[in-house]
């Protein structure tokens, strides 16, 4: 068999400026990284709270090894359910304030499992037109209609559910914090519309469970509107410092999850080191608020840096900050510069984004310090003179 078409690929790839390739980091994550051997300041992590590094969730998942072992050894339907899934799944709903959580072995998995189990043929999905690959995977795995909104756009959404037929189950879907933008969805105003027209929501808070809302349980609690979320869905490898995913809802949800989800049931359980991790990672995030506050400053300083240079920075309300280049290559020559000056900002490129928005995808850590912030909005100056 021929396989030629391989190499044809990548030489598409390449000519279009969308060839992608593994960058090396040595030593932990943290405010900066070791890239190709280099030292460089990290803008690049979604470890918002700088806790992937943090010694007591080290501590806690070697406990975890001593104690249980390293692997699960089933799916947590046969023998890999292990106290500590339980425990965690019990500190989620509490720190959710839901009746229960269950876990996934990744967002990616718990996106596409949840959505086909949810709706199926017949039903319709209305989705964020910028919601993850995840997402829109899982709208395409469950075999449901799919309309996509225009991003955040009320109007559009409100229309295309007027529209839909009475007999079909409806799911809303959205992120609650964009991604590759850093915005929020008008959650307010997608619950209302919801109960409007008896559609159910899911909303995904990847980039908002730990930093946002009382405790840091994401802007659905920051909102208050848990009780009116049917799925909220977040993941622990982000802000918590480790691996994984949850979903937050009714015992009935995650019961019927338990049951007929195929990316909960056909996978081995994750190691109960994991489930220590984010044991560890829920106490800090609670009982240190002063990180949240560190992000926030560290935030808002780079902001005001950027834009006093000049860079426009859409209307980011979290640590992503989008640095719109344009063309996807350019994008990769700014991101390059920036780099072998020390300043890690990856280049994000179509189809993770929409052609023509090829951007920089800054991101904020409240372990970065302010010396690391002056010096980078330095090297973005250069960089930008240069360029
Ligand atoms: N949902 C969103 C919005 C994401 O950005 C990501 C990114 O990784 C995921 C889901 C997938 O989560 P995980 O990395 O745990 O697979």
């Amino acid at each position: 068999m021929s396989a030629g078409f391989i190499d044809t690929e990548l030489q598409r790839l390449k000519d279009a400026a969308l060839y992608r390739r593994l960058r090396r980091v040595d030593g932990a994550q943290d405010a900066t990284l070791i890239v190709d051997g280099r030292e460089v300041i990290n803008f690049s992590s979604n470890n918002y709270l700088g806790i992937a590094n943090h010694p007591s969730l080290a501590a806690a998942a070697k406990a975890a090894i001593d104690r249980y072992g390293c692997g699960a050894g089933a799916s947590r339907l046969i023998s890999g359910n292990m106290a500590l899934h339980e425990e965690l799944e019990a500190k989620l709903a509490e720190f959710k304030g839901t009746e229960g959580a269950l876990v996934f072995n990744s967002g990616f998995q718990a996106n596409t499992g949840i959505l086909s189990t949810l709706v199926g043929e017949g039903d319709m999905i209305f989705s964020d037109a910028l919601n993850h690959a995840s997402i829109i995977d899982g709208c395409r795995l469950s075999r449901a209609k799919t309309e996509v909104y225009r991003h955040c756009d009320l109007e559009q959404l409100k229309l295309q559910l007027k529209q839909a037929p009475s007999s079909a189950r409806k799911l809303i879907v959205t992120e609650t914090i964009f991604s590759m933008d850093g915005d929020e969805a008008p959650l307010a105003g997608i619950v209302d519309l919801a109960e409007r027209f008896a559609a159910m929501i899911m909303v995904d808070e990847a980039h908002a469970t730990g930093i946002f809302g009382v405790n840091g349980a994401g802007v659905v609690a920051k909102l208050g509107l848990g009780e009116r979320v049917l799925v909220q869905m977040g993941t622990l490898g982000k802000a918590l410092g480790g691996f994984g995913a949850y979903v937050a809802g009714s015992s009935a949800l995650r019961d019927l999850l338990i049951n007929r989800c195929r990316s909960f049931i056909f996978t081995t359980a994750l190691p109960p080191a994991v489930m220590a991790m984010a044991l560890a990672a829920i106490d800090l995030v609670r009982n240190e608020p002063q990180r949240r506050a560190a992000l926030w400053e560290n935030c808002r300083s780079l902001k005001l840096g950027l834009s006093g240079l000049g860079f426009e920075l859409g209307a980011s309300e979290s640590p992503i900050l989008p640095l719109i280049i344009g063309e996807a290559e350019k994008c990769m020559q700014v991101s390059d510069a920036l780099l072998a000056n020390g300043v890690f900002a990856q280049g994000i490129r179509p189809p993770t984004v929409p052609p023509g928005t090829s951007r920089l995808r800054i991101t904020l850590m409240a372990t970065h310090s302010a010396a690391q912030i002056e010096r980078a909005l330095k090297v973005f100056e250069a960089v930008k003179a240069q360029t």
